[in-house]
């Protein structure tokens, strides 16, 4: 059987496959010529991340498809209803990436506080008075620790930002549309964890009281933060996206940046990718990832052996 994964696959997970029976084609076949690659491969498995799209015409024109499988969580990039509909399976790997995504949140806020987002930029090649005037610029940062996050989708990844940052003696506030309560297991490598219950409270309370608003939840139909919601946060805040593109309002984001409402912000997803507004790009005020929060070689191994395990569970062989 022939697994093509177009948007990459880890050594451990080829390495599974391969063990099983599998042949794995890690060629990156371009969206336009992938059923003709599919179909004259005979391909049974596609595996994608964000970059390949798995639309109705694509499955249409794939008879041979069994399994469409996405490394990672959102399956925005795929038709999953018509798929199922054909008797495709569809798999995800939800659980993998989460520690990974809370962690670059952090890269994000750590970096925000202390602006590492403009200094990296404007150090000077040479010139110890532009390095006096730069200390001044970035010399009213502020700790984490003692201030109020924001959480807003208080699911998985939620959960782990959480646990990093009651680990580091912030306090959390959290929203969800179907998550009342959890309970936040914060645990140390010496063994020992503490428990802690939050309840999840109403979006605008969260966003009327948080120093920094992290968003967790799936791509809708919908903003979730858009002006109206900007109105309601303290001034100077500080907002991360690493959830997708298309739950904050950018236009929005960027309007609240210049009036000071909004101090900074990470980004690690946009309303347009791969290449985000100009607006965005250009803003000094902003940290940008270019979508990397599944990206780190633990998560990438993870997401590449579930898939693995999964594949040969449905395919038996
Ligand atoms: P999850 O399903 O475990 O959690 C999402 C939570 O959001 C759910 O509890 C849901 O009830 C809640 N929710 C939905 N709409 C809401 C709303 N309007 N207000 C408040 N809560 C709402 O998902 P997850 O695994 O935690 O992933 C969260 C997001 O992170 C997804 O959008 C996913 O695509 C994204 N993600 C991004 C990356 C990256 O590379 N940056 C990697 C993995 C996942």
């Amino acid at each position: 059987m022939k697994i093509l994964a177009n948007d990459g696959i880890s050594k451990s997970g080829i390495e599974v496959l391969a063990q099983a029976g599998f042949e794995v084609l890690t060629t990156t076949v371009a969206q336009e010529q992938l059923a003709n690659y599919i179909n004259k491969h005979n391909i049974d498995v596609l595996l994608v991340r964000s970059a390949t799209s798995v639309r109705k015409e694509l499955i249409d024109s794939c008879p041979s498809l069994k399994i469409i499988g996405r490394g990672g969580v959102g399956m925005d990039n795929i038709d999953v209803e018509y798929a199922r509909s054909k008797d495709i399976h569809v798999i995800n790997t939800p659980e993998a990436s989460s520690q990974s995504v809370a962690e670059l949140v952090f890269a994000h806020l750590f970096g925000g506080v202390r602006f590492l987002y403009d200094s990296n930029r404007n150090m000077p090649l040479d010139g110890d008075s532009q390095f006096k005037s730069l200390k001044k610029n970035y010399a009213k940062g502020v700790e984490l620790r003692g201030k109020t996050l924001g959480i807003i989708g208080f699911g998985r990844i939620g959960r782990d930002v959480a646990k990093i940052a009651l680990g580091i003696g912030m306090k959390v506030i959290a929203s969800d549309k179907f998550v009342g309560k959890a309970d936040i297991k914060v645990e140390f490598y010496n063994g020992q964890f503490i428990n802690v219950e939050i309840l999840t409270e109403p979006t605008d309370e969260i966003l009327k009281k948080a120093d920094f608003i992290t968003l967790h939840v799936p791509l809708q139909s919908e903003y979730v933060i858009s002006e109206k919601e900007f109105s309601l946060m303290k001034d100077g805040v500080g907002i991360i996206n690493a959830a997708r593109g298309g739950v904050i309002d950018e236009v929005a984001l960027v309007n609240a940046m210049e009036s000071g409402k909004v101090a900074f912000a990470g980004l690690d997803t946009f309303e347009q990718e791969p290449t985000p507004a100009i607006q965005v790009l250009m803003n000094g005020q902003m940290s940008l990832t270019p979508h990397i929060g599944a990206a780190t070689n633990e998560a990438q191994d993870r997401i590449g052996t579930e898939l693995a395990v999964q594949i040969i569970s449905i395919l038996k062989v």
